[in-house]
C-alpha cells in the first residue's frame, strides 16, 4: 500500500471516529430531550385532568371524560387513570391497548415518588397527587409518534451525512496526501535516473529547510562520497596495473634481448640477476597490494591480539637491513620499559609492514641511509617516532604523500611505487591510530605512528 493511500486511510479513520462520536452524542442528547419533553407533557396532562376532577366540584367523571375526550391538546393514544388511596381506579380517559402496567407500580409511587416506564412504544409516568382529603396516584401514558419520527429522521440525516462525509474526507485526504508527497515522487524519479555510470547526477535539493530538502541534500552528499570512492577505486586499479606493467615490460624486454643471440655465461647471469630483481620488485608490489586490500577491509580487526611493539620494531629493522645492505636503523626504546606501555591490540603482520615502510623510506630518502627510531608512551598511546636527515618533503606534499601511488618529485632515482605511506596510514587507522608528519625540504622528515595501547 502506498504511503498516500495509507495516510488517507489513517485520516479517514481519525475523522470517522471524531465525526461518528460527535453524531452519537448529538443523537443521544436529542433522544434524552425528546423523552424528557414527552414525559413532562404527559405529567402536565395528568395533573390538569386530576385537578379538574378532584378540585373542581362541578366536574364529575362523565363530564370530565366528555371535556377531555374532545380536548385538542390530547396526546396520541393518551390514557389517563386516577387511583384513590385504596388503589381503586376512580377515573379513566382513553383506551389502553392491551398494555399491561406492572401491578406494584401504584405502591411504588406512594413510597418512592414519580415512576417512569416504557411499555413497547408507549411511555408512561405515574406520580402522586395529593389534595386535602386523599392521596391519589395519577397514571398518564401515550405514544410520542411525532417526537419519535423526528428523532428517526434526525438519525437518518446523521447516518447519511456521516457516510457522505467519509467519502469526502477520504477523497480530500488522498488529494492532500498526494500533494504533500509529490516532492517525494519527484525525488524517486530523479533517483531512478542515477546509476553506476551516471554517478555525477544530483537530485534537486532546492533552498527549503524541510525534511525532504534535507533528505535530498543528504542523498547528494552520499553520492559525492560514492563518486569519490568509485573514482579512487578506478584510479587505484589503473595505477596498480601501470605499476605492474613496468617491471613486466622490463623483464620481457631483457629476455627478448637476451635471446637475440648466444650469450656468454656472464652475460646470462647478469641478465638473469636483473630479471630476478624485477621479479622481486613485482613480488613486493603484489605483497603490498594484498596488504592494502587486507587493511582496507575491517575483517582483520576480529583477529586482533595484543602485540609487543618493541618486538615488531626489531623485526622491521631486520627486514629493512636485509633488503638494503646500506640501510641502518637505530632503535632507542628510551624509558619505555613497562610491558603494558608496549602492548598494542592488532595484527603483527600489518604492524610490521607499517613500520617497515616508515623505516625503509627514512633510509631510502636520505644520503646516510639511516633511520632513527624512538619509542614513547602516553597515557593512551604508544608513539613510534621515525626520523631521518634526508631530503625532506615540501609542505604542499605533506598530505598527498599519503595518497596511493603518489610520489613527490623529490625521489630522484629511488625506486618505489608510491603505496608505502598510504598502506602505512591505512594500517594505523585500522588499529584506531594515525600517522603524523613534520618535514621540511632538505632538513629531513619525522614520521610518528600513534597507536592506541591495548587496554
Ligand atoms: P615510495 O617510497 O614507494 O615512492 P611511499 O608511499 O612510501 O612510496 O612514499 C610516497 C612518497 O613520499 C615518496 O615517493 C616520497 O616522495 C615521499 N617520502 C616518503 N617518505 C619520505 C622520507 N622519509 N623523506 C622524504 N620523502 C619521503
Amino acid at each position: 500500500m502506498t504511503i498516500r493511500t495509507r495516510l488517507a486511510l489513517q485520516f479517514l479513520l481519525l475523522a470517522s471516529l471524531i465525526l461518528g462520536g460527535a453524531f452519537m452524542v448529538v443523537y443521544a442528547l436529542s433522544a434524552a430531550y425528546r423523552e424528557e419533553e414527552f414525559i413532562s407533557r404527559l405529567k402536565d396532562r395528568g395533573t390538569n385532568t386530576a385537578k379538574l376532577l378532584i378540585q373542581v366540584d362541578e366536574v364529575d367523571e362523565q363530564l370530565l371524560a366528555r371535556i377531555e375526550g374532545d380536548n385538542p391538546v390530547r396526546l396520541p393514544e393518551e390514557v389517563i387513570r386516577i387511583f384513590d388511596h385504596h388503589n381503586k381506579q376512580i377515573f379513566k380517559l382513553g383506551i389502553a391497548q392491551g398494555d399491561s402496567v406492572p401491578p406494584g407500580i401504584l405502591d411504588q409511587v406512594r413510597l418512592e415518588g414519580d415512576q417512569r416506564l416504557e411499555i413497547g412504544e408507549r411511555e408512561l409516568v405515574a406520580f402522586p397527587f395529593t389534595d386535602r382529603y386523599d392521596r391519589f396516584v395519577v397514571e398518564a401514558s401515550g405514544r410520542d409518534i411525532y417526537g419519535r419520527s423526528k428523532l428517526r429522521n434526525e438519525g437518518r440525516v446523521m447516518i447519511a451525512t456521516f457516510l457522505i462525509g467519509l467519502v469526502l474526507i477520504f477523497l480530500v485526504g488522498r488529494f492532500y496526501a498526494q500533494r504533500a508527497l509529490s516532492p517525494v515522487q519527484r525525488l524517486i524519479n530523479e533517483i531512478r535516473a542515477i546509476s553506476g555510470v551516471s554517478l555525477a547526477l544530483r537530485v534537486q535539493a532546492g533552498n527549503e529547510q524541510d525534511e525532504l530538502a534535507q533528505l535530498a541534500r543528504s542523498f547528494n552528499e552520499l553520492l559525492d562520497r560514492l563518486e569519490k570512492t568509485f573514482l579512487s577505486q578506478k584510479n587505484f586499479i589503473a595505477n596498480a596495473s601501470h605499476e605492474m606493467r613496468t617491471p613486466l615490460t622490463s623483464i620481457s624486454g631483457q629476455l627478448e634481448v637476451l635471446m637475440l643471440k648466444a650469450r656468454t655465461p656472464e652475460e646470462y647471469s647478469t641478465a638473469l640477476r636483473s630479471v630476478l630483481d624485477d621479479m622481486h620488485a613485482l613480488n613486493r608490489l603484489a605483497d603490498r597490494l594484498l596488504l592494502m586490500a587486507q587493511a582496507g577491509s575491517k575483517a582483520p580487526v576480529a583477529s586482533f591480539v595484543p602485540v609487543r611493539i618493541d618486538e615488531v620494531l626489531w623485526q622491521s629493522r631486520a627486514e629493512v637491513q636485509r633488503t638494503g645492505s646500506a640501510h641502518t636503523v637505530d632503535i632507542d626504546l628510551g624509558k619505555v620499559e613497562d610491558e603494558a606501555d608496549l602492548l598494542v591490540l592488532g595484527n603483527e603482520n600489518l604492524l610490521r609492514s607499517l613500520l617497515t615502510n616508515l623505516f625503509e623510506n627514512a633510509c631510502k630518502y636520505s644520503d646516510d641511509h639511516k633511520a632513527m627510531v624512538s619509542l614513547h608512551a602516553t597515557a593512551t598511546e604508544v608513539e613510534v617516532v621515525v626520523t631521518d636527515k634526508g631530503i625532506g618533503i615540501a609542505p604542499q606534499d605533506h598530505e598527498r604523500v599519503f595518497e596511493p601511488f603518489y610520489r613527490a618529485n623529490n625521489t630522484g632515482g629511488a625506486k618505489g611505487h608510491g603505496i608505502g605511506l598510504s598502506l602505512a596510514r591505512r594500517i594505523a587507522e585500522l588499529h584506531g591510530g594515525r600517522i603524523t608528519l613534520s618535514s621540511a625540504e632538505g632538513a629531513g622528515s619525522r614520521f610518528v605512528a600513534h597507536l592506541p595501547k591495548a587496554a
